[in-house]
């Protein structure tokens, strides 16, 4: 309010309140006057008086204290609002005063200062957290890329060694050392898909999934372990259920960790995959999905907390399966970032049954025609092609350049992106293309790396046809494969190397 009119209305208010005080004492003097007198009273008159002084002084009264208090409850009611709006930077002006009023402005501005304090701090800390994620996936990136680099040499090398001629004895020990390396591989995979699915920029690819041709896939992929261990392996999957948009490397990895939970814990009986349509509105459909298991079955006071990271049900030394209780963990984000919620039912000694609803949205189109499984004799086929692999590290050269020739290809080698370069100009004459059927390219080489080696080489290539080039690295955090494919390359084979995924390659491209 105007300064000028706040004072004029204080100067009223306390003018009509002494009026109106003055008037209500002359009128008891005068009463107590004419008692003394023994003068007779006008009884309704005087009371009339009375009532219409005390109304004055009331309502001057009040007029007043508003006028006092009002501008100090505004700018308090000012400064509470600007705090709910979130600035904290507004506080209570002249609030030296002792009085109520004065404790209530100190009051409240101690604790919006205290708010904004606390908001600084946490700020701080988010940023912390959010560069400590940072760097978490890029140790991981970097952990990845090493772990997997050796790793590549030690399943190539056992690979190798597995077709030679062996003792039984022999062929026991390279068994032994391919079984561990691929366990110890699983683990740090698991390790990558956690902080993968747990990335903060994390998100899902929609795409269109047959889940028939998944649940297909799954059993080729489940077979083996299922039938080394006797057990019945069922897939339920209705032939009308239509394709669907969801993301379907998220789904395959919910599915492969259930389902090989399922195998791995149970001794005898059938292990049982299904998904089911519930419900369909317009476009949009509500699929439930089992996995479920006559297995040894989970204790009640641990379904709570097996979907936590690292926790297993027999977390002892002497516990019978293996495992880094990430699965599960894996599985629930996954289907959390789904839409979903996952759930478990279990008794122990009968089976346990894993399940989740997701709504998606249907695509109108025909099925896509089911992958088949590699043509017989493909195991046994040769290639005759001239290869190219471009790797720094002596022994992973080596893997590769065996593995290529017991396939049947020629094998070029070149140490870095450069050495890539000359070999292309040493084997095509000027202007013509140069005539390596396939080239195998690791990303991260000294000199000259993978993808700029991958670039010079695309632009020599201008319109003509080009040559295949595969990534072979052992990055293999989210988005490495589109990134790689985007800047020119044709495929991605992920370190370890595995001599099915490599053939399937050359099947492609030969
Ligand atoms: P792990 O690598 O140990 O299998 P998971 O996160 O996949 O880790 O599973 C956590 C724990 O939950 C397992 O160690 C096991 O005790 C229990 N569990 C998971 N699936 C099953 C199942 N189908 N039957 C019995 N127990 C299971």
């Amino acid at each position: 309010m105007n300064p000028f009119f706040l004072s004029l209305a204080f100067k009223l208010g306390l003018s009509i309140f002494l009026v109106s005080s003055v008037l209500l004492s002359g009128f008891g003097i005068y009463c107590i006057r004419r008692t003394a007198e023994g003068r007779p009273l006008d009884s309704g008159g005087i009371a009339i008086g009375f009532l219409l002084c005390i109304l004055l002084i009331t309502l001057a009264g009040a007029f007043l204290l508003r006028l006092l208090t009002y501008p100090r409850l505004h700018n308090t009611v000012r400064c509470l609002k600007a705090v709910e709006r979130g600035d904290l930077t507004v506080r209570i002006a002249q609030s030296r005063s002792q009085d109520e009023l004065g404790v209530l402005a100190r009051g409240v501005n101690h604790m919006v200062g205290e708010l904004a304090r606390q908001r600084a701090e946490l700020e701080q800390a988010r940023d912390a957290a959010e560069q400590a994620s940072r760097s978490k996936g890029e140790f991981l990136a970097n952990m990845s890329h090493e772990i997997r680099t050796p790793m590549n040499g030690v399943l190539g090398m056992a690979q190798l060694l597995a077709n030679t001629r062996l003792s039984p004895e022999q062929r026991e020990y390279v068994e032994v050392i391919a079984t561990s390396a691929a366990n110890q591989l699983r683990i740090v995979n698991s390790i990558l898909d956690l902080s993968r699915i747990e990335a903060h920029r994390f998100s899902i690819e929609l795409g269109t999934v047959d889940l028939c041709a998944l649940f297909s896939e799954m059993e080729r992929f489940f077979a083996p372990s299922a039938r080394e261990k006797g057990l019945a392996l069922e897939f339920d999957c209705p032939a009308d259920l239509p394709q669907i948009r969801t993301d379907g490397g998220l789904l395959r990895q919910v599915f492969t960790n259930l389902l090989s939970n399922a195998i791995k814990f149970t001794p005898q009986g059938r292990v049982r995959a299904s998904v089911q349509c519930l419900e369909k509105t317009g476009d949009e459909c509500t699929l439930r999905f089992l996995v479920g298991d006559t297995g040894i079955g989970i204790p009640e006071e641990k379904q709570k907390t097996i979907f936590e990271e690292f926790c297993q049900v027999d977390g002892s030394h002497t516990r019978e399966h293996g495992g880094s209780g990430l699965g599960l963990a894996i599985a629930r984000k996954a289907v959390e970032k789904l839409g979903g919620r996952i759930s478990v039912s279990s008794e122990p000694g009968k089976g346990s049954e894993f399940s989740f609803n997701l709504s998606v949205d249907m695509e109108s189109g025909a099925r896509l025609p089911e992958k088949g499984s590699p043509a017989s004799g493909e195991e046994e086929r040769l290639f005759d092609a001239r290869t190219l692999v471009v790797e720094d590290n002596e022994l992973n050269q080596r893997v590769l350049a065996r593995m290529l020739e017991q396939m049947g290809c020629r094998v070029d080698l070149a140490g870095n992106g450069q050495e890539a370069l000359r070999q292309l100009k040493l084997s095509a004459p000027e202007g013509e293309r140069p005539c390596y059927d396939i080239i195998f390219m690791d990303i991260q080489m000294p000199v000259l790396d993978g993808l700029r080696a991958t670039a010079m080489i695309r632009a020599q290539e201008g319109g003509s046809r080009r040559t295949p080039i595969v990534a072979v690295t052992a990055h293999a955090m989210k988005g490495d494969r589109e990134n790689f494919i985007e800047q020119g390359m044709d495929a991605y084979l992920s370190k370890p190397i595995g001599q099915p995924d490599l053939r399937a390659l050359l099947a492609q491209y030969c």
